[in-house]
């Protein structure tokens, strides 16, 4: 399973510099972003960064519950 976790950050845009960063991808933060905070830090407004910053990912119901397969 990939998590790909820098596939989804903002474009860069010139000449602003990133008023943050990201707890989970590393990226810049922009004024006017929106951003998740916990008490984990802070993340981009995505699924992809949020996921990593609470260290919980999204996977199909048959294959958590599969008999056999132990992700602890
Ligand atoms: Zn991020």
């Amino acid at each position: 399973m990939s998590l790909d976790r820098f596939a989804y950050g903002p474009p860069d845009p010139q000449n602003e510099k990133p008023i943050g960063y990201c707890d989970a991808c590393g990226g810049e933060i922009y004024r006017g972003e929106q951003v998740y905070v916990s008490q984990m830090g802070v993340c981009h407004s995505t699924i992809s960064c949020l996921s990593v910053l609470l260290d919980v990912y999204l996977m199909d119901a048959e294959d958590c519950f599969m008999e056999g397969v132990s992700l602890w």
